[in-house]
């Protein structure tokens, strides 16, 4: 029989190092640790397995479309397919509070875009009963967004990547064109690129679902978390907060499909 493989993406730290440490333990497959960098990912490697836990390292970087394909070529040769996908790169610029338009692009590219050459490209590697776990943000629920035609065009229930991609395509016109509207956001429009990049995933996943139905598509929202991203006090550490995704490959009924879970495995409506 083939074994079972799993692949997680920005692994090298934070919350992605500890959801492939939560996989070694406790999924009886193969585990990748994958990672933009070589040296910090084989470091990352090492420091499981100092701690008795073996993952394997492949270098991914998510806005990059031949390292996608190079991943994609190798699984394929050494396994035929993968059974879980857990997209948890990502990018949050604190320093720029309302971005250039080189820096919302970035983000959009990291945390969103990425997505879609991971879909085209690694999908249909993936085989029946697969799971995949897109981890967003709170700030990837709808009511981040205050602009009523995007809520009324993200809130349908046939939405389409088309139309995901049409918001993130206006956003980012806005700020090239000196028209971002502050307004159309919570919070004064502060982080308006990370809020698109993760609302825009969440309502991927849904279309995804609709899509994949043999895979469990999810998005998890998985708390504030002591990262390197966080920048904040009071966020749990990253071993608690792998436990949401963690239920989701190893323990959820393969029947949640495309839900936005909480860190409290909360089912969260997205309207
Ligand atoms: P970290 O900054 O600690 O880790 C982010 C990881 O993503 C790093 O390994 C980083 O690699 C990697 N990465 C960034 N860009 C790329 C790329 N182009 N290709 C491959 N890997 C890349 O952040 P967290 O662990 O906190 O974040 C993990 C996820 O959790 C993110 O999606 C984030 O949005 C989400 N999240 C985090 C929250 C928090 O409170 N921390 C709250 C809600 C959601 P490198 O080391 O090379 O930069």
């Amino acid at each position: 029989m083939e074994d079972k493989v799993a692949v997680v993406t920005g692994a090298n730290k934070g919350l992605g190092f500890a959801i492939v440490k939560g996989l070694c333990q406790k999924y009886s497959g193969i585990v990748y640790l994958t990672a933009r960098d070589e040296s910090r990912g084989l470091e990352a490697v090492k420091k499981l397995n100092d701690l008795g836990l073996k993952a394997k390292f492949h270098s991914l970087d998510v806005t990059d479309e031949n390292s996608i394909k190079k991943l994609a070529e190798f699984i394929k040769t050494e396994h035929g397919g993968f059974d879980v996908l857990v997209n948890n790169a990502g990018i949050l610029e604190w320093d720029e509070v309302y971005p250039t338009y080189e820096v919302a692009k970035r983000n959009i590219e990291t945390n969103y875009k990425s997505l879609l050459n991971i879909e085209a490209v690694l999908y249909p590697l993936l085989r029946d009963g697969a799971r995949v776990v897109n981890v967003s943000s709170a700030c990837g629920h709808l009511s981040n967004l205050r602009n009523k035609n995007w809520l009324d065009i993200l809130s349908k229930q046939d939405l389409k990547e088309e139309d995901i991609n049409h918001f993130v395509d206006e956003y980012l016109e806005s700020i090239k064109n000196n028209t971002f509207k502050k307004e159309d956001f919570a919070d004064d429009g502060k982080h308006a690129e990370h809020r698109v990049s993760k609302v825009a995933l969440t309502a991927l996943t849904a279309v995804q679902q609709r899509k994949y139905p043999n895979f469990s598509i999810n998005a998890v929202h998985p708390g504030l978390i002591d990262t390197d991203m966080a920048k904040v006090e009071g966020g749990v550490n990253p071993d608690e907060a792998a436990k949401t995704i963690l239920y989701l490959i190893l323990d959820a009924s393969p029947k949640l499909k495309g839900t936005f879970m909480w860190f409290n495995r909360k089912l969260i409506d997205w309207y």
